[in-house]
């Protein structure tokens, strides 16, 4: 599969770890270690997965995230030196995919690599659904409202393919993070209102996906 990882960590012990672990399952690595290096990398490669630490001299890991979402969909993975519900919410409120806490093990943070270009880039299928004035393109990784192409993030798109998928069915809170993020998240359903919040205000659709009080959320067939 084309395109870097791009490693933004300024600690040299951990930088060395990851890419070591990553260079050993198959993958192109480049190491920045600021958040500026990072935004100047960006433009220079095709990546295919942002690392990035929170805690960088300078511009620190989430101002970093918001600025790599304003202009990409790249899935990002964010290193968090606290394991707080509120770090989690800030950076999944800037965009990042996924979160690995430090200190981390690199197994753990191999699998959560795994997991998220899994979902970014799934095999095979090249199915356009579409729903109201919504395309969504699986395998492009794409979505447009009445034309124009919307930006959104791995978990944001993922959760939209589930949605559209099952168009009228209700999904429950448990069911939309079990399937979207694993059971990594067990009980954390206040990250999927906050999902479903954002895909709301990207699409500019806001009755695409109806709250369903007491039972969850659903996609409108018109
Ligand atoms: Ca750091």
């Amino acid at each position: 599969m084309a395109g870097t990882v791009l490693l933004v960590e300024d600690e040299q012990s951990i930088g060395a770890l990851v890419q070591a672990y990553l260079e050993r399952d198959g993958h192109q690595v480049v190491w920045v270690r600021t958040g500026e290096a990072a935004m100047a990398e960006l433009t220079r490669h095709p990546v295919r997965l942002v690392i990035l630490d929170v805690g960088l001299p300078g511009v620190d890991g989430l101002e970093v995230c918001r600025q790599v979402r304003s202009r990409s969909s790249v899935p990002i993975i964010m290193l968090t030196a606290r394991d707080e519900e509120a770090d989690r919410v800030a950076g999944l409120e800037v965009g990042a995919d996924d979160y690995v806490a430090k200190p981390f093990s690199p197994r753990e943070l191999m699998a959560r690599v795994k997991a998220v270009l899994r979902r970014a880039e799934p095999p095979g299928r090249d199915d356009v659904l579409q729903l109201q004035d919504v395309t969504l393109r699986r395998r492009a990784h794409e979505v447009d409202v009445a034309g124009e192409p919307v930006e959104l993030t791995g978990k944001e798109f993922d959760l939209l393919v589930l949605l559209m998928e099952n168009a009228g069915a209700v999904h429950s809170r448990g069911l939309l993070l079990d399937r979207v993020w694993g059971m990594e998240y067990p009980g954390e359903t206040r990250t999927v209102d906050v999902h479903v919040g954002q895909l709301r205000r990207k699409l500019g659709r806001p009755d695409l996906i109806r709250t369903v009080r007491g039972a969850g959320y659903k996609a409108m067939r018109g």
